[in-house]
């Protein structure tokens, strides 16, 4: 299977695209941080119902058992499986929109919009699918939906519950990737030092030397 793989205790999903490191601190950040830019490019981890089990395993959204059984059905029921697929991109979207909204306003957090709360209300799902999982009989089916379900469930508890930390975005520019900032200065900048980090001071560095570069032939 292509997943699990730890770095540095941060666990993370490889695929043709990189790796996804879980770096938000909450599954519902995680989510919204399967599209991000890299390098101005901007880079959507979730390519289709395949990658999305996948990530969602990693992302403790999924067990593994379920994902097998998921990942069985979808080639049995391949049209509703890119359905599933589509609502949970849009759900994503509107949720992505929403982070960014929380992340710009330092004061108070803004409520959830009415389209993201009823699309969270929707994706959790009948039969409370979310919580009661795939039936334990296999011949009884396995219902596609069981990956929306999850986020919408994982993005409810987010909205509800109170959470450590500061909602932040990460400062390298262009990124988008949002986490919760537990660290006890509060002053956590980045997705990750070694990435966007990194990033950041190389791209200052190279701005300096061009300046430097440039000082000597203006005098
Ligand atoms: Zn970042």
């Amino acid at each position: 299977m292509p997943h699990k793989r730890s770095t540095d205790e941060v666990a993370a999903y490889f695929s043709e695209l990189g790796r996804l490191r879980m770096l938000g601190g909450d599954a519902a950040l995680d989510f919204a941080n399967t599209r991000h830019w890299r390098d101005g490019r901007e880079i959507d981890f979730l390519t289709g119902y395949p990658a999305l089990i996948d990530w969602a395993v990693v992302a403790g959204l999924l067990s593994e058992h379920e994902h097998d059984r998921l990942g069985e059905a979808e080639t049995l029921m391949p049209l509703q499986a890119a359905d599933v697929f589509s609502a949970t991109v849009r759900l994503r979207d509107i949720w992505k929109i929403h982070l960014g909204e929380a992340t710009r306003t330092t004061i108070t957090a803004p409520p959830p919009s009415e389209a993201l709360r009823h699309m969270v209300a929707t994706a959790l799902g009948p039969q409370n699918l979310a919580i009661a999982g795939l039936p334990a009989d296999p011949l009884a089916g396995a219902d596609m939906a069981l990956p929306l379900a999850r986020a919408a469930l994982a993005i409810g508890a987010f909205l509800a519950l109170p959470h450590a930390g500061t909602l932040r975005m990460c400062e390298a520019d262009p990124c988008g990737g949002v986490f919760l900032d537990t660290s006890r200065s509060q002053k956590r900048r980045w997705c990750a030092m070694d990435s966007c980090g990194n990033r950041v001071k190389a791209q200052r560095h190279r701005l300096r030397l061009k300046a430097e570069a440039v000082e000597p032939a203006k005098r």
